[in-house]
């Protein structure tokens, strides 16, 4: 089968065919390193590291380019705010960003740019946009001209009056038209700023992306992504600009949209106040638990993150890991195909994660020793395609409860020397000592097993 994927430009899914299937080139929106990120965040570099790895197994070569945003109006107050340098808060919060993507299991990118390195690039691409007629100098400022542009709306597809009563978009005094956007804007004295032809100022948010992207993967590259929030403005006006400079074929060709991840029906945002940051959350639970509920809905869809979600999601982790727990693993097994057709139908991880389950059955049901082996490796081997499953089994297990292993392995004899003595009364005082511990025995024909509960 080959890779399908659901094109917000044409919203139809279509087959993916790569412009240069020997370098396959990928672009994610990164974060504007200001604050914490939240768990809603989290969920497009879980969605696009499924996607790159994917691609990585498909393609020979893959360039997955993410950015940092360390230069925008929200970095500069809340540095202010804080009393901070910003470029001390910009570290720190970068600092923070990579240790959850590590700790979510996520590959790193193959180029990282920050904005603040990139600015030279940008002013280029506003110069061309300028010669070209595609904008205007405006009170210091310079902004896009929507209207030059004929095919703007194209991804967004929307009435943009309304839109822009209802989107991040500013009306102000400079603008020829409200739907004009920034591309330069001035920077006062104490605000960070470079020199341009048309003042010392900061660069839009819009432009960064566009600029970086034809940096590290030219005019028009394979796939686009970003969560759904993006689409309008940021992601119209990324390929309005780039479009403009380099023709209408140009800039992405494939555009992926993640749903918003909500907390009681409410989308997950730090304006709304309602969000959770990883930061916090990873002192409470693995991170792979957390990369388990984000991919545990298809990602077009909304996720809505609670108590329950969390709770089935760490019980089908224990169960996986309890399957291959202890076996024989042979790291040579391939990917279970199912998995692999179930990620080429539009990253379909709901039911890559079902197959997961399917084969943690048949290693239990396996009567052989060599079979059950043999499916607990092709479990550990089809994780890596989820970015799950890669924890050695024992450390899963022994991270979760509040009592040490050995404790736990000599009551478990003790309970197993009590019941050998019919001291049933015995026996389950300790299962329930355990159970108080957050570990739960289950008794198998091998043995007693335990697990977090
Ligand atoms: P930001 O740093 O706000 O630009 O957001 C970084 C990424 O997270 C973007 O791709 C957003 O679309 C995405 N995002 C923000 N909030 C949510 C949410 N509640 N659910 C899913 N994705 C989100
Ligand atoms: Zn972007």
């Amino acid at each position: 089968m080959a890779l399908i994927l659901y094109n917000t430009l044409t919203r139809r899914k279509e087959p993916f065919v790569p412009l240069d299937s020997n370098s396959v080139r990928l672009y994610v929106c990164g974060p504007t390193v200001y604050d914490f990120a939240h768990i809603g965040n989290a969920r497009p570099y879980v969605i696009f590291d499924v996607l790159n790895r994917l691609l990585r197994n498909m393609y020979p070569k893959v360039t997955y380019a993410r950015n940092i945003t360390d230069i925008d109006d929200k970095i500069i107050k809340a540095a202010k705010e804080n009393g901070e340098e910003i470029n001390e808060l910009t570290k720190r919060t970068s600092h923070y960003f990579w240790e959850d993507m590590k700790a979510l299991g996520n590959l790193p990118p193959d180029v990282e740019p920050h904005a603040t390195a990139h600015v030279n690039e940008m002013i280029s691409m506003i110069s061309c946009l300028l010669e070209k007629g595609n904008a205007y100098v405006s009170d210091g400022h310079v902004l896009f001209s929507v209207k030059s542009f004929p095919y703007y709306g194209q991804l967004s597809r929307c009435n943009h009056e309304e839109m822009i009563a209802g989107a991040r978009v500013d009306v102000a005094p400079y603008k020829k038209d409200p739907e004009d956007f920034v591309l330069w804007k001035p920077s006062e004295t104490g605000i960070p700023g470079w020199e341009s032809p048309w003042g010392v100022g900061r660069p839009g948010w819009h432009i960064e992306c566009s600029a970086m992207s034809l940096k590290y993967l030219g005019e028009t590259f394979d796939i686009h992504g970003g969560g759904q929030d993006l689409i309008f403005p940021h992601h119209e006006n990324e390929m309005a600009q780039t479009q403009a400079c380099f023709g209408p074929h140009t800039f992405a060709r494939v555009w992926l949209h993640n749903g918003m991840l909500t907390v009681n029906g409410e989308k997950m945002s730090k304006s709304l106040g309602n969000f959770i940051t990883m930061h916090e959350l990873l002192k409470k639970m693995k991170g792979e638990i957390v990369r388990f509920v984000l991919l545990s809905s298809h990602y077009r869809q909304p996720l809505d993150w609670n108590d329950q979600v969390v709770q089935q999601s760490r019980q089908s982790l224990d169960r996986l890991y309890n399957a291959f727990r202890g076996r024989d693993l042979n790291v040579e097994e391939p990917v279970f195909e199912p998995i692999k057709a179930a990620l080429e139908d539009d990253l379909n991880t709901p039911l890559a994660i079902s197959v997961l389950h399917d084969i943690a059955s048949r290693v239990h049901k396996a009567i052989h020793e060599n079979e059950k082996n043999k499916w607990a490796s092709i479990l550990k081997a089809s994780g890596i395609w989820l970015g799950l499953l890669q924890e050695d089994a024992e450390n899963w297990f022994k991270g979760k409860t509040g009592i040490e292993e050995s404790a736990i392995l000599s009551l478990i004899e003790a309970r197993n020397k009590a019941r050998a003595h019919k001291d049933f009364a015995k026996a389950d005082q300790v299962r329930q000592e355990l159970l108080k511990a957050g570990v739960l025995l289950e008794d198998t024909p091998q043995g007693t097993i335990w697990r977090h509960n």
